[in-house]
């Protein structure tokens, strides 16, 4: 429950003289089709890396391509039938490639691709093809037999008969992953995470039965399995070598041992060799384990995650989906996380919230700041700009965590949208968009090492108080509870103090940012009638209106702290004063630390009904026809650089090089032909 994601995506053209781009003529554009644009991303100071860390890197890359098919499958049941039969239609069709129907396929692919399944990656709403049924029947029916993926007995016909529906029918499998408490969640979700026929009170009966009170070190319950019905009884599938996704399980595992051979320590070998312990038996002892050695491991330049880690795709937040993140430290950038975390103490003793509430030891806060090399499964293609691991709780109180900042995401991020007239249209005045150009690079990074590094490893339980207390809205309020601590210290002296800022006014970029995101630009990502439905979301408009509500007339000369006015007929957010916007954030973080300190599910579930969900029709409807004049892409994600072995006469590497020839569809049908051990017939 730890991953950031970009928060605007768009339009901040901060400090530009703080990047690190290599290629000043570096193509960041891949593609752009419906409301996804798809980027490439430089990998700075690959070339830097010794020969054995290119290894490294390299056979890392391999284990995380190896495991794609396994979240296509986590994310859907026919998925990967699907994605081989439109790829098989795509590659061998005859027809004239104008075509509409052809175009509106083509379109409808790259989506599947993007979302790693029919749902959408981020609202997780089917997609609605727009090529007719009847197009989709003769592709089909035009295919060699060899070329039709039907499963084992299965003919055409009864192949057709379950696909058309799932493809073309919005009512059946519409939604991913469901969070309406009111209906159950389980049997309303299309995942693949529970079979089918699985109730919400026969999974959470069958946990509860397994889940032991008074352990205070439980196993991350139902991390690796699927649940299933069999002849009336509940059980697991575990996620395992000779269980469920054994044969794409073998390659990661393969592949994972041969970095063991190049790894950097003796540490890091052991959590390797911990991790395909785990991967062999699906033994959750192992991988808690495994993290711990993992999250204490902080000396290493290479690291990677690889495994079921976060549970957004679970309706009840208990599964992980598969994903790696391949990395290397940012040494220049990792001084600044640095001195954050050594100073986590501090940090913890003066924050505002109750001092019961707070840790007394702030342990192991670890951060540093990364260049991503590769992105893979649930990470690929869109990605969190920062990530926070393990998620056990109890690890996190005992070890600490690891925290990384992947700098090279972010920078690609803001070196694409150099130019695209955001600033223009939704920033107030020029001396806010000066503002905003000056500081937003800057004091953005630092949000997300604040947030990382200190916010979700700040505060602590009362006694007794269940960690799933607050249910379905854990993650917003947790997330809050990251962001609140981060805004609240973008704006302390401390930083200046410590040397990782240099302007006192620096924060306000951030804070104008964080709430005309908030108030206005993030409901670009929500159709119109709809509700604010996704964790991080939830928590940005929670904290956004909560502030301009409880800020009414309180800030300097009984002007409102912040507010939205009318200009020319188009809304505009509005600070006023931003001293009293900063006690206004200390406040609300102590509101929450409180809910989460004493597992106050109705505080918190208030708190959210009441500022995170619903949404402004008309201010919606305006957000979406001025972003409409931008053609600005509410999503983004990125496509991996190419990692190629050079060998010498005795077959050893002798040099591993990087590029970038690739189209977005073009590395899609490459992956799809290279890495498909659940499909490989
Ligand atoms: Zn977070």
């Amino acid at each position: 429950m730890k991953k950031i994601i970009p928060a605007l995506l768009l339009g901040t053209l901060g400090g530009m003289n703080a990047r690190a781009a290599e290629d000043p003529n570096f193509n960041y554009h891949a593609d752009r089709f419906a409301d996804i644009e798809v980027l490439r991303y430089e990998v700075p100071e690959f070339n830097r890396l010794s020969l054995d860390q290119k290894k490294m890197v390299y056979y890392l890359t391999q284990a995380a391509q190896a495991g794609r098919d396994i979240i296509w499958d986590q994310n859907g049941r026919y998925n990967l039938q699907i994605r081989q039969l439109l790829e098989n239609i795509y590659t061998n069709y005859k027809g004239s490639r104008e075509d509409k129907d052809f175009k509106a396929f083509e379109k409808y692919l790259k989506q599947v691709w993007f979302g790693n399944g029919i749902h959408h990656h981020y609202s997780t709403d089917k997609f609605q093809p727009e090529f007719s049924e009847t197009f989709f029947r003769a592709q089909v029916a035009a295919l060699p037999e060899s070329l039709v993926p039907t499963a084992k007995g299965q003919s055409v016909e009864q192949m057709m008969d379950i696909l058309v529906p799932v493809i073309f029918d919005p009512s059946v499998m519409a939604k991913r992953v469901n969070q309406d408490g009111s209906q159950d969640v389980i049997l309303t979700s299309a995942t693949n995470l529970y079979g089918e026929g699985v109730t919400q009170a026969e999974v959470e009966a069958f946990y509860n039965g397994m889940k032991d009170p008074s352990d205070p070190r439980p196993v991350s319950y139902g991390l690796n399995s699927r649940v299933v019905k069999e002849d009336g009884k509940i059980k697991e599938q575990r996620y395992t070598l000779t269980g469920l996704y054994g044969p794409a399980i073998a390659e990661i595992i393969y592949w994972l041992d041969m970095a063991k051979g190049v790894a950097e320590s003796e540490a890091q070998k052991a959590y390797i060799t911990k991790l395909i312990d785990y991967y062999v038996t699906g033994d959750l002892r192992l991988f808690d384990e495994y993290s711990i050695l993992w999250a204490e491991d902080t000396n290493c330049d290479v690291d990677f995650v690889n495994g079921f880690i976060e549970s957004y795709g679970d309706p009840l937040g208990m599964t992980g989906s598969w994903e790696s993140y391949v990395n290397f430290k940012n040494a220049k950038s990792s001084a600044r996380t640095e001195t954050i975390s050594s100073n986590a103490q501090w940090f913890e003793d003066h924050s505002p919230v109750d001092p019961r509430f707070r840790k007394q030891n702030v342990k192991g806060v670890s951060a540093k700041v990364i260049n991503a090399a590769m992105l893979g499964g649930d990470a690929f293609p869109s990605t969190a700009i920062g990530i926070n691991l393990p998620n056990s709780n109890w690890i996190r109180a005992e070890h600490g965590s690891k925290s990384v900042t992947i700098e090279n995401i972010t920078e690609a991020y803001d070196m694409a949208s150099h130019g695209n007239g955001f600033n223009e249209e939704f920033v107030i005045d020029p001396e806010t968009s000066k503002l905003l150009e000056d500081w937003l690079y800057v004091t953005d990074m630092l949000h997300t090492d604040l947030h990382e590094c200190l916010g979700h490893a700040s505060g602590q339980l009362l006694p007794g108080v269940d960690q799933d207390a607050l249910k379905e809205n854990g993650a917003t309020l947790e997330e809050a509870r990251a962001d609140l601590f981060a805004l609240y210290y973008l704006a302390d002296p401390k930083l200046l103090e410590l040397g990782i800022l240099e302007n006192p006014e620096a924060y306000k970029a951030e804070y104008y940012k964080y709430m005309l995101n908030g108030l206005m630009t993030q409901l670009n990502r929500i159709e119109p009638g709809k509700d604010v439905e996704e964790a991080h979301m939830r928590n940005r408009q929670l904290i956004a209106r909560w502030v301009l509500e409880n800020g009414k007339k309180k800030g300097k000369g009984g002007k409102d702290v912040a507010e939205l006015i009318k200009r020319g007929g188009k809304t505009y957010v509005r600070i006023n004063d931003y001293e009293k916007m900063r006690s206004l954030i200390g406040e609300l973080l102590g509101l929450i630390q409180k809910i989460k300190s004493e597992g106050d599910y109705k505080a918190g579930n208030d708190l959210v009904q009441e500022y995170a969900v619903k949404v402004d029709q008309k201010l919606h409807k305006e957000v979406l026809d001025r972003y409409a004049t931008l053609d600005i892409p509410p999503y983004r994600g990125f496509i991996n650089p190419v990692y190629t072995p050079h060998y010498d006469s005795a077959g050893e590497i002798t040099d591993i090089t990087i590029s970038w020839p690739e189209t977005y569809t073009e590395q899609m049908l490459r992956l799809s032909r290279d890495y498909s051990p659940l499909t490989r017939k």
